[in-house]
């Protein structure tokens, strides 16, 4: 899983530099598709219930599973990339939000807080702890900058699948919740808000789009829980 992690945070790295006015999500999605193939590593968003990407690219208002495709970005926007990598059967996933040149005050914020409650989570995933334990640190941290976290899509465990139980909800009590284990693996993603956290689902049947217009974004990792605390999978 450290392999297949090292391969996301590459591709990762070689699109966060190609983000850019003027670049396509396509354009971002090949980029994806040459680090998979010159890592022999192989994706596990392509195909994934019919994907036809290796990476979701999800502009502004829409909160995941964007498809990647003509749309140009432009000065101002923002864009989440989320992706993934299988090495020798066993997966890494992870997303990060990235500004398109000069953004707003506002969208620099949402930006800072959905990554700072993402640490946060992640501090909190030490074996003995509860998963309520990661969903209230996320929560804690998104709510007292007054944005939303969406409810509908979780976070998850990962390993020999990209999808595995448990859920890793981005709310909740702490003290509740699956009891957090020595060699869990899980992927911890918090989407958040700048309005209300409904969603709603677009007539692709994949892009997932705020309800109320408000801007997203989505940060994630993949992490073991180990005795010497949370190990993160996906980062060079
Ligand atoms: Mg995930
Ligand atoms: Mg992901």
């Amino acid at each position: 899983m450290r392999a297949a992690g090292r391969v996301v945070a590459e591709m990762h790295d070689r699109i966060r530099t190609a983000i850019r006015p003027g670049v396509t999500t396509a354009e971002l999605d090949a980029i994806g598709r040459e680090v998979l193939a010159s890592r022999g590593a192989t994706s596990n968003f392509l195909g994934y219930h019919g994907f036809p990407a290796v990476i979701c690219a999800s502009p502004n208002d829409v909160i995941v599973h964007g498809i990647p495709g003509p749309t140009v970005l432009q000065e101002g926007d923002i864009i989440s990339i989320d992706c993934g990598a299988i090495v020798e059967g066993w997966h890494g996933d992870a997303a990060f939000t990235a500004p398109v040149g000069e953004i707003s005050p506002e969208a620099a914020r949402l930006l800072e807080v959905t990554e700072r409650s993402m640490m946060a989570g992640i501090a909190a995933m030490v074996p003995g702890g509860r998963m309520g334990d990661v969903g209230e640190a996320v929560q804690s941290v998104v709510e007292a900058a007054g944005f939303s976290v969406v409810r509908e899509y979780v976070g998850h465990g990962i390993g020999r699948a990209m999808h595995e139980k448990p859920e890793v909800p981005n709310h909740g009590r702490r003290g509740k919740g699956t009891k957090l284990t020595r060699g869990m693996t899980l992927a911890l993603e918090p989407m958040v808000n700048v309005g209300e956290p409904d969603t709603f689902l677009t007539e692709d049947g994949w892009t997932v789009v705020t309800a109320d217009g408000s801007l997203s974004a989505h940060f994630e990792h993949s992490v073991a829980l180990t005795d010497d605390g949370p190990e993160i999978l996906t980062r060079p």
